[in-house]
């Protein structure tokens, strides 16, 4: 196959159908399960703090809820496309499906630039969104999330414009909102943390020591920055970081050789997870181009930073002693690089389980808030850790015993479920 411009929403049919096929997926539930069933297109009207009004397109998808309410982020990014947020809502129903909560798949984003636009904007986006699906989502319906570029403030800006509308409390309407403001212990780190324990599960299985690995990621926003901190607890070494630079309009690679200083990276970074270059080459930090994360002689790559970053152009760059691609971004590896990465027995820990701990942790937050009690944050990790390391040990199972890749098993998982919750509901 071919994708040109490595359309996500291509790349999630086809691995869909794939493991459709390999499962002789019942001809209705196929054509169901391989589009979203529902998704809203809307313009946000803004008045500008210069006192003009600009128009933003936003969307909200809707994959399936057969098994639940929807559940996924909202992206603010200037380059957002209905078929990224359309392959993100699929990604988010076989997610929530192979770890097993029960809940569907939705996303949802804004074509903006939050570094450019003031936060009273940005507010206003915030609650404009809202004002513009408020009776299509819902704790009961679909529950959105932060996700790229939007953080728990956005979170609390959405949730206080619909309970505006719906005039009550309604606090499980939204998840990955402030502590304090019906947030959870642990889900700022659920997502990179989820991701570590996944790839130290992996290791342990390979014999490896992870106090003996390096590593190099891709992104340092939120995913990146806990899988950072975690892994170099476990006695990880991070040789390189790359990330996004909003002046210079380019991505480049920080390395150090001896190993990099996650919280000293943290303090020079950004709320949008950019490095001061300027600081970080005062550390003593190399500056490499942004491709160079990639090209490091590392055992573990970490893709945690947007879809289609290792594609057929820039597969062969990877270093010969890589062991493991642990997958934090969504949709990081095109297909065609995927098959180069299994030639290579380079074991690949597929994004919609590796991820999966952030949305875990909004279900810990949603039953948290049902509830009204809130556990220590001690709990939800181990609450959290239980549920990565199991799933990760069945999608092995069945990789094991079908001779598949991990990927192919966890869609062979969650397929498996969502095809029988549609069934069993009589939808096809
Ligand atoms: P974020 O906005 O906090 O950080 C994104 C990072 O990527 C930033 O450091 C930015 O500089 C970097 N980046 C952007 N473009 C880049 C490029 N071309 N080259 C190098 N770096 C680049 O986002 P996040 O929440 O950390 O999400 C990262 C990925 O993980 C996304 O694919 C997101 O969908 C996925 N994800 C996030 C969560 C979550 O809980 N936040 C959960 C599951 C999956």
């Amino acid at each position: 196959m071919t994708h040109g411009t490595y359309n996500p929403y291509t790349i999630a049919q086809y691995q869909f159908d794939k493991v459709a096929d390999l499962l002789e997926l019942d001809d209705g539930v196929r054509q169901l399960l391989r589009q979203p069933m529902r998704e809203y297109h809307f313009s946000i009207p803004v008045r500008m703090d210069d006192g003009t009004v600009r128009v933003f397109n936003g969307f909200r998808v809707q994959h399936n809820d057969a098994r639940g309410p929807a559940k996924g982020g909202i992206r603010f990014h200037p380059m957002e496309t209905i078929d990224t947020v359309r392959a993100l809502s699929m990604w988010m129903t076989w997610k929530c499906a192979v770890v097993d909560i029960p809940l569907g798949g939705g996303k949802g984003g804004v074509i903006c630039d939050p570094h450019q636009l003031s936060l009273r904007e940005q507010e206003q986006i915030c609650r404009g969104w809202v004002r513009q699906i408020a009776k299509n989502v819902g704790p009961w319906s679909d529950v959105p999330a932060p996700d790229v570029m939007t953080n728990g403030q956005h979170m609390l800006w959405m949730l206080d414009e619909f309970e505006t509308i719906h005039g009550g409390r309604f606090p499980g309407f939204i998840t990955g909102k402030p502590l304090g403001s019906g947030g959870s212990q642990g889900r700022t780190e659920a997502t990179g943390y989820g991701v570590v324990y996944v790839l130290a599960t992996a290791l342990d299985e390979m014999g490896i020591a992870i106090d003996k690995t390096t590593a190099s990621i891709q992104g340092f926003g939120n995913v990146a920055q806990y899988a950072a901190r975690l892994y170099t607890q476990l006695g990880g070494k991070v040789l390189a970081i790359s990330c996004w630079d909003q002046h210079d309009m380019t991505s480049y690679t920080y390395r150090k050789k001896s190993g990099v200083n996650v919280i000293e990276l943290q303090d020079i970074a950004d709320k949008f997870g950019s490095i001061d270059k300027k600081r970080a080459s005062d550390l003593g930090y190399e500056l490499l181009p942004g491709d160079a994360w990639l090209e490091q002689d590392v055992d573990i790559l970490i893709p945690a930073a947007i879809e289609s970053q290792i594609h057929l152009d820039n597969v062969d760059n990877i270093a010969p002693g890589v062991k493991v691609i642990a997958e934090g971004a969504n949709g990081p590896t095109t297909p065609e690089a995927d098959e180069v990465l299994q030639q290579r027995n380079i074991l690949t820990l597929p994004d919609f389980l590796t991820n999966a701990g952030g949305v875990t942790c909004s279900y810990f937050e949603q039953v948290q808030c049902n509830t009204n009690y809130f556990w220590d944050k001690n709990e939800v990790l181990q609450k959290l850790e239980k549920s990565m390391t199991s799933s990760y040990i069945a999608v092995g199972d069945v990789a094991r015993r079908q001779k598949i890749s991990m990927r192919d098993a966890a869609y062979v998982i969650a397929i498996n479920r969502v095809a029988k919750a549609v069934q069993a509901r009589g939808w096809a």
